[in-house]
């Protein structure tokens, strides 16, 4: 994990301005790079990702084992970024197939907590978005980045077993409005 303790907001590694190339004269703003020279602005937009809590008939939730960092080995909920143009619910609906087979019908939004996402330096902010869906089978394999697929009580789970704390504060929201 010593990756993760490198690694810096956008608004650090924004040196230059990407338009002019002019160096960035102020302090870091955290919100928006603004270019003294130029006039050119970017915001560090916060990041959206869609994930889905899938629950088996017999209560058991879908979890996949991450083949990569952040988090690579952890359990974490199957989900990733929302595309361009693409709406949340579609998003969540494909990260789920695409990581382990199963298509999902329908999702019901379930909550959203904030994350941090450290990949490759840059430690971009998110707000992960939560759905749930129920499918009839535990029918699951592993694909997409996904070395394992495990379906697990969620309160057997430590907190540790998970990459992301957002995905245990998703776990106790599920917990608090009942499976
Ligand atoms: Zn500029």
């Amino acid at each position: 994990m010593a990756t993760e303790l490198l690694c810096s907001p956008p608004s650090a590694l924004f040196r230059h301005c990407p338009s002019c190339a002019a160096p960035r004269r102020a302090e870091a703003d955290a919100v928006r790079f603004i270019c003294d020279a130029c006039g050119f602005v970017y915001y560090y937009n916060v990041a959206v990702s869609a994930s889905c809590v899938v629950v088996a008939p017999d209560g058991l939730v879908l979890f996949i084992r991450r083949a990569r960092e952040p988090g690579k080995d952890k359990l974490a909920l199957p989900g990733g970024f929302v595309d361009r143009g693409e709406t949340a619910e579609h998003a969540a609906m494909r990260e789920v197939r695409e990581e382990t087979g199963v298509t999902l019908l329908v999702v019901d939004f379930l909550g959203s907590f904030p994350n941090l996402y450290a990949y490759r330096g840059v430690e971009y902010p998110v707000i992960d978005l939560f759905f749930r869906s129920r499918v009839e089978g535990r029918a699951a394999i592993p694909l997409e980045d996904v070395t394992e697929v495990v379906w697990a009580a969620p309160h057997l789970l430590q907190d540790c077993d998970l990459a992301f704390p957002s995905h245990v504060q998703a776990l106790h929201e599920l917990q608090r409005r009942g499976v």
